[in-house]
């Protein structure tokens, strides 16, 4: 009996210490993983941007410079984009006092609500104004936003890609006329 105590408190001493080293080393990945996102991110974008966001970023930088737009224009006027609980109905702002873009932390995993919101605050430090339609349309219900660009709710990814055109031409009409 006394044998069987004493391997049974071996034995967990032994699992303790192999989760604990596990844990540890897992812990320590992400943190490489994370810093190695960190300076991917600052490369390319010179702003903070919370993890989620980062891939929708990324793509606006990218095409920003393909169509030979000033990116500097958002490390000039915000710091960082960033998560926050936000009221119900609000989906994000650009604070140009705080110089940040907020979005509300209930659409970080909804990547069609994410992506949308991303490219219209963008559009504000842009600044781009409200439209009747399109990204910059505002007031709308996710329903509606699903409706148009998520291929399970009855939009495309097509009607995403035209709506950011507009964006993109306008935003390039707005820096002819700034020139
Ligand atoms: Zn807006």
């Amino acid at each position: 009996m006394k044998k069987l105590i004493l391997l049974y408190i071996v034995f967990y001493i032994g699992m303790s210490t192999l989760l604990i080293t596990c844990a540890s080393k897992q812990r320590q990945v992400n943190r490489e993983h994370n810093k190695i996102t960190r300076q991917i991110i600052k490369k390319a974008t010179p702003v903070f941007v919370d993890y989620q966001a980062q891939k929708y970023v990324l793509e606006f930088y990218k095409e920003a410079e393909s169509r030979g737009i000033r990116t500097e224009v958002i490390k000039e006027n915000i710091d960082d984009i960033i998560f926050y609980p936000l009221e119900q109905g609000y989906y994000g702002f650009y604070s140009p006092q705080n110089r940040q873009v907020v979005i509300n932390v209930v659409y970080a995993n909804d990547s069609i609500i994410l992506k949308k919101v991303l490219y219209h605050e963008l559009g504000h430090v842009f600044g781009k104004f409200h439209t009747f339609s399109g990204v910059m349309q505002t007031g709308l219900y996710p329903k509606t936003i699903h409706s148009r660009y998520s291929p399970v709710s009855g939009g495309s990814n097509e009607q995403w890609e035209i709506d950011k055109e507009v964006l993109w031409e306008s935003i390039l009409k707005n820096l002819d006329k700034s020139k």
